[in-house]
């Protein structure tokens, strides 16, 4: 069982560290209630983060938004908007038996973007979910080439 507070590899190094604005090794993981605006499709969101673990400095208090931090940002705004989750975008492709490339190929969009999606390095616009959700329901619905016939069309 891995325990979520463990991070590993060569680029997760520990506490403390050395702060760019003051220079001083005084960068710990301090508990924050971060509020932020982020823009997605054009709409901006307010966020607010209840005790986000935030490293900063205990001299200057300059706060790192560290990639950790980053997609804790992103998946409170996913959630905000509703969409689908990384983890919910590769479960149901696995369901329906897809590989990405088959399903990136089905929806017509490039195999990175999709990866890009199930990694959760991009957020889906509302439009492209809307598509994700059309295309796992009409692939339950069953027949296929109904299905095909239908939804090519445009
Ligand atoms: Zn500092």
């Amino acid at each position: 069982m891995k325990s979520e507070h463990q991070t590993q590899g060569p680029k997760h190094r520990p506490f403390p560290w050395r702060c760019t604005q003051c220079g001083k090794e005084e960068i710990y993981p301090k508990p924050t209630d971060y509020t932020t605006v982020e823009t997605h499709d054009g709409r901006s969101y307010v966020l607010i983060l209840p005790d986000l673990s935030v490293p900063t400095c205990r001299y200057c208090g300059d706060q790192l938004i560290t990639t950790k931090v980053d997609e804790q940002i992103t998946s409170a705004l996913r959630s905000q908007i509703g969409l689908l989750t990384p983890c919910e975008i590769q479960s149901l492709r696995n369901e329906h038996g897809l590989s990405s490339l088959q399903m990136a190929e089905e929806l017509g969009v490039p195999e990175t973007l999709l990866a890009d999606w199930e990694m959760g390095m991009r957020i889906q616009s509302r439009a492209m979910d809307d598509l994700l959700r059309h295309f796992f329901q009409s692939r339950v619905a069953g027949d296929r080439d109904l299905d095909l016939s239908l939804s090519q069309g445009r």
